[in-house]
Formats: structure tokens, sequence, C-alpha cells
């Protein structure tokens, strides 16, 4: 079924900057797919305007058959910044818990929630910890417990790793690959690793700058082993 309809979408910033132009695609339940391009080709608009944070100047979004951004797919939604971006005043448990918080869930509601989540990114033993406390890598799985602590039917992640070593990268690629396949989720992964965007998708969305738009959408179907 289909997940994410873009149509003829432009972003035109305020300061005449086109972001995006004439951006369609097509995105179906349970596909992992890749933007891949060089920096300032308007993948992060693209991402920005699916989830709604921001609007479209042109052309039509629906997530789920609703416009993006309008009310309640806001919990289909798990959001992944390039920076871990956790409260540094607060623990892992609460960094976790604060998307449950703010839909109204009193922490004894949310608690198994938050273990589960924390267990499915291997920290369950550092709830009581501070992100000052953890590495990059695991800074990098709170904000992924986090995103996924709603249940969301769709991930969006940001170049998520870039900030990170080599190793650490090839660990949570192959983490985001295990969640992937386990919870049957839609994910769209903004890179400029050619590399990346090839190991982890199963297709790959290519685009180009001044303006941003898409030059190449290109499904894989051999190489990494698919469920
Ligand atoms: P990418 O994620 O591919 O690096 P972005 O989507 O961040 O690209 O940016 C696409 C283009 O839009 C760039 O030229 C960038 O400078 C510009 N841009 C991004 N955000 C804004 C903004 N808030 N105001 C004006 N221009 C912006
Ligand atoms: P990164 O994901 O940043 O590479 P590492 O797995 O290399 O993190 O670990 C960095 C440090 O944190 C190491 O000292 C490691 O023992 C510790 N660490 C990381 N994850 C865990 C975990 N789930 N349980 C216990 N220790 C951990």
């Amino acid at each position: 079924a289909e997940l994410i309809s873009m149509r003829d979408v432009d972003k035109v910033f305020g300061n005449g900057t086109v972001a995006v132009r004439d951006m369609s695609l097509s995105i179906n339940q349970g596909e992992f797919v890749s933007f891949l391009g060089p920096s300032g080709c308007g993948k992060s608009t693209a991402l920005k305007m699916i989830s709604g944070l921001l609007s479209v100047s042109k052309g039509s979004i629906t997530v789920n058959g609703h416009p993006a951004g309008a009310g309640g797919d806001g919990d289909d939604i798990g959001y992944v910044f390039q920076e871990a971006t956790l409260m540094p005043w607060a623990n892992v448990f609460e960094n976790v818990y604060l998307p449950l918080k703010l839909r109204g869930l009193k922490k004894a509601q949310a608690r198994e929630r938050v273990e589960n989540v924390l267990s499915m990114v291997g920290l369950m033993n550092f709830a009581k910890s501070y992100p000052r406390e953890l590495s990059g890598g695991m800074r990098m799985r709170v904000s992924i417990a986090r995103a996924m602590v709603t249940k969301p039917k769709l991930l969006l992640m940001d170049e998520p790793f870039a900030a990170l070593d080599e190793m650490t990268r090839t660990k949570l690629n192959d983490e985001v690959l295990s969640l992937w396949k386990t919870h049957g989720l839609s994910v769209i992964f903004v890179t400029h690793s050619v590399f990346e965007s090839v190991y982890l998708s199963s297709r790959v969305v290519v685009m180009a700058a001044r303006p941003g738009r898409v030059v190449h959408d290109i499904p894989l179907t051999s190489g990494y082993p698919r469920n």
C-alpha cells in the first residue's frame, strides 16, 4: 500500500532559494528508501516537508492518505536528526519518555514501552545515565529509541550517523537494518554516502542541486540480502 505520495512539490524559501523543484515520489509501506545527493540538494527540506515540519510552496504531499503534517500523523512518524538532540539535563529514560509524556502518558503507563525500546537499542542498563556519560554512538541509539517509542509507521533519518566514526557507523547501520526488518517500518534515510545508501536501502532516490530535484530513482534488487 502507498504510504507517501509527493506530487509536483516545490519548496521556495523566503529569501528566494529554490530548495526543491518538481519532486514527485510514491513510497510504499515497508520500503527502505534513501535520499542520496550532495550537500544543498534539498534532501533535508524534502524530509521536513514529508514530516510536516516545513510546508510545501507548491504541489501536495500525503502520508497515509492525510496531508503531511495535518494532525494525527505525528504519532506515525519518528524523526532522527544528525546531531543526537537529547536534553542534557535529563537522563536516558526521561529523554526517551518525552514523546509519550507530550502525548499525556504518565511515567507509570509509559515505563514498559520505554524499557522495551531501550532494550531494542541495547541500552537497558543505561536508563539512569545522562547524555554526557554516553559515547556518540550510544547517544545516537537513545535518539533512535526516542523516535521509535511511539511505534511509528515511518522513520525519517536525516544523515543520522554523519558525525560518528566509521566503526560506530557500521554498527548502527546494521542496527537500523535489523529494526527495519523486525518492525515492518518504512524508512527514509538521508545521506551523502553512496556506500551507505546502497548498503541500507532497497531504493535510492538520487538528488542534484540548484535547484534541488530528483535525477534518478533506482530500485536495488541484488546485493545485500533482503527479507
Ligand atoms: P541538503 O539536506 O541536501 O544538504 P537542504 O534541504 O538542507 O539540503 O537545503 C537545500 C537548499 O535550501 C540549500 O541551498 C540550502 O542552503 C537552502 N535552505 C535550506 N534551509 C533554508 C532556509 N531556512 N532558508 C533559506 N534557504 C534554505
Ligand atoms: P559506540 O556505539 O559509540 O561505538 P561502543 O559500543 O564502542 O559505542 O562503546 C563505547 C563505550 O561504551 C565502551 O566502553 C563500551 O563498553 C560502552 N558501551 C557501549 N554500549 C554499551 C552497552 N550496551 N552496554 C555496556 N557498555 C556499553
